[in-house]
C-alpha cells in the first residue's frame, strides 16, 4: 500500500506516530508470535485500549486469557490518538439516544462520567508511565456570543453530572498564559496522557497477573468447534469458551459480520518538535488541554513541551500535514505572541480509524453464543474503552449479561460506507472557514 493510501486509511505505520517521540521511560513490550495451540476461558482479539482492559480485568479476577494482537500493542486508534481523557467530546452534547439504552441510560452515564476517575485509578494502581497529567480541560471563547454559549454548556453539562468552571478573562489567562481570551470553560476532571504508552501500561498489566498476550497473531478465522470456539492465526489456534473481538475500525473479514457494522472516520493529529523549556512552560501553566469555539480540534501541550493538534484532515489531503500545521501554528502564533521567532517545526503527522455508529453510541455485538464485538467508543475511547473492558470483564465472568450499560445486539450493516469521511471532512471544513470568517483564528 502507498504511503497516502496508508495515510488515508489510518494505516501509517506507529513511527510516524508522535507520542513514540515523547515515552517517559515506557519501555515499547514486545511480545511472543501465537505459536501452536492453547486453550484458555477468553480469547482476546486486539490489543488496543478495549482488549488490553477487558484482558487486565478478566486476569484480575482470575479468569484464564489470551489476547491475540495482529500487528503490536497499540497499533490500532489506541496507540495513536490525540490523548484527551475525557468525559464528552468538546462543542457536542450526549446522543440522545441514551435514554434508549438500558435503565434509562443512567448505567452509561455513569461509566462516562466516572471514565476519568478509572482511567487515573489504574495508571495509580499498576504505576503505569504515560505521561498522564489530570488537569482537565478548558474550551476558550474570544467573543461575545462565544462566552454566552459557554454558560449554556456549563449549564447543561450540570444536569448530566459534569461539573465544569466558567472562568473570566483574568483566570483564563492564568490557566493559559495568554490574554487572548474573554472566557474558558474549565472541566477539571479528565486531562492529557501518552495513550501509546497507556495501552502498553494495560498490556503489560494484564500480563503481570498471568494473561497471555501475544503480538504478530493476526487471527484469521473464529469458529464453533464443539462447545467451544476456534480463534485460528496462521501459525497457531486458541481454544475458549468466549471470544471478544476488541479490533473496532481495523477488523477483518475474520470477524463475521464486523466489516460493515459501523461508518470508519479517518482523524488526524500532528505533532511540533519540542519547545524549549524555557518558552514552554509559559505557555498552558495550568496544564489543561484546550479547545476553542469554532475550531473543530483538539490542541494540548504534553509534558515533553510538545504541542499536538488534533482534527479531521482536508478532503483528500489526508497524506499532508502542512493544512494542520499551518492551523496550529497560527493559533500558537496570535495566542502566545512569544512564539513568533519559533520555528515551529512539524515532528510528526499520523492518522488512525475511528468506528462510529449512526446515533454515535458505542455497541456490544453479540456474534454467536459467547462470541462478543464491542465497538465505536469514537472520540472518548481513552476513558470509554477503559470502562467497557471492565464491565464486560464483569459481565464475563459472572455470565450476567443483562447488567452491561447497552443492550447486546447484532451488527447493523451499514450502506455508503465510503461517503461517511469524506463528509465529515466537508463539514469540518466549513466549520473551520466559519470560524476564520468569524475571526475565531485569524
Ligand atoms: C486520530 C485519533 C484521535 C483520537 N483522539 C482521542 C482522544 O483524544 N481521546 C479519546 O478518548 N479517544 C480518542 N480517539 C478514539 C480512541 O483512540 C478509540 O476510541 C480507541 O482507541 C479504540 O480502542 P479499541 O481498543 O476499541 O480499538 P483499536 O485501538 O483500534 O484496536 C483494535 C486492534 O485490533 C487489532 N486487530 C484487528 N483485526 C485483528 C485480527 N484479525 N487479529 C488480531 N488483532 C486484530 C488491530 O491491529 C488493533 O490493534 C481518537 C482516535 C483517533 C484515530
Amino acid at each position: 500500500m502507498s504511503e497516502s493510501r496508508l495515510y488515508k486509511t489510518g494505516r501509517i505505520g506507529l513511527e510516524h506516530v508522535g507520542w513514540l517521540n515523547a515515552l517517559d521511560g515506557t519501555t515499547r513490550n514486545r511480545y511472543p508470535r501465537l505459536d501452536g495451540d492453547l486453550s484458555a476461558d477468553v480469547a482476546v482479539v486486539g490489543g488496543g485500549l478495549l482488549g488490553t482492559s477487558l484482558a487486565l480485568h478478566l486476569a484480575e479476577m482470575g479468569v484464564d486469557v489470551a489476547l491475540l494482537e495482529a500487528r503490536e500493542i497499540g497499533f490500532g486508534a489506541s496507540g495513536r490518538n490525540a490523548g484527551h481523557v475525557a468525559t464528552h467530546i468538546e462543542g457536542m452534547r450526549l446522543p440522545p439516544g441514551i435514554r434508549n439504552l438500558p435503565g434509562g441510560g443512567e448505567r452509561y452515564l455513569e461509566l462516562v462520567r466516572n471514565g476519568p476517575t478509572a482511567v487515573d485509578q489504574l495508571i495509580r494502581r499498576f504505576a503505569i508511565t504515560c505521561n498522564y497529567t489530570p488537569t482537565g480541560h478548558i474550551v476558550l471563547a474570544n467573543r461575545p456570543s462565544d462566552v454566552r454559549h459557554l454558560e449554556v454548556e456549563q449549564r447543561y453539562w450540570q444536569t448530566q453530572g459534569i461539573a465544569m468552571e466558567l472562568l473570566d478573562a483574568a483566570a483564563t489567562a492564568t490557566a493559559t498564559g495568554s490574554s487572548r481570551f474573554r472566557a474558558g470553560l474549565h472541566e477539571r476532571a479528565g486531562g492529557r496522557i501518552n495513550s501509546y504508552a497507556y495501552t502498553h501500561g494495560l498490556a503489560a498489566a494484564a500480563a503481570s497477573l498471568g494473561a497471555r498476550v501475544f503480538t504478530d497473531s493476526a487471527v484469521t478465522a473464529v469458529r464453533r468447534s464443539g462447545a467451544r470456539w476456534s480463534v485460528t492465526t496462521r501459525v497457531g489456534r486458541v481454544l475458549a469458551e468466549r471470544v471478544v473481538a476488541c479490533t473496532n475500525a481495523y477488523v477483518t473479514d475474520a470477524i463475521p459480520g464486523m466489516s460493515r457494522a459501523f461508518y470508519p472516520g479517518i482523524p488526524g493529529v500532528v505533532g511540533f518538535k519540542p519547545l524549549p523549556d524555557a518558552v514552554a512552560d509559559a505557555l498552558v501553566p495550568s496544564g489543561a488541554t484546550l479547545s476553542q469555539r469554532g475550531i473543530p480540534a483538539a490542541i494540548q501541550k504534553d509534558v515533553t513541551g510538545r504541542f499536538y493538534f488534533a482534527s479531521i484532515p482536508a478532503l483528500g489531503r489526508a497524506g499532508s500535514a502542512a493544512p494542520f500545521a499551518r492551523t496550529l501554528r497560527a493559533w500558537l502564533r496570535r495566542t502566545f505572541p512569544q512564539l513568533a521567532a519559533q520555528p515551529l517545526e512539524v515532528e510528526a503527522y499520523w492518522t488512525g480509524r475511528t468506528a462510529n455508529t449512526l446515533d454515535a453510541l458505542p455497541r456490544i455485538h453479540e456474534l454467536g453464543p459467547g462470541f462478543f464485538a464491542p465497538i465505536a467508543c469514537n472520540g472518548l475511547g481513552i476513558t470509554t474503552c477503559t470502562q467497557f473492558g471492565k464491565v464486560l470483564a464483569e459481565a464475563i465472568h459472572r455470565d450476567r449479561y443483562e447488567e452491561l450499560p447497552v443492550r447486546l445486539t447484532a451488527p447493523a450493516r451499514y450502506r455508503f460506507r465510503s461517503l461517511y469521511d469524506p463528509a465529515v471532512s466537508l463539514m469540518v471544513s466549513g466549520v473551520g472557514l466559519l470560524g476564520r470568517l468569524r475571526g475565531a483564528l485569524a
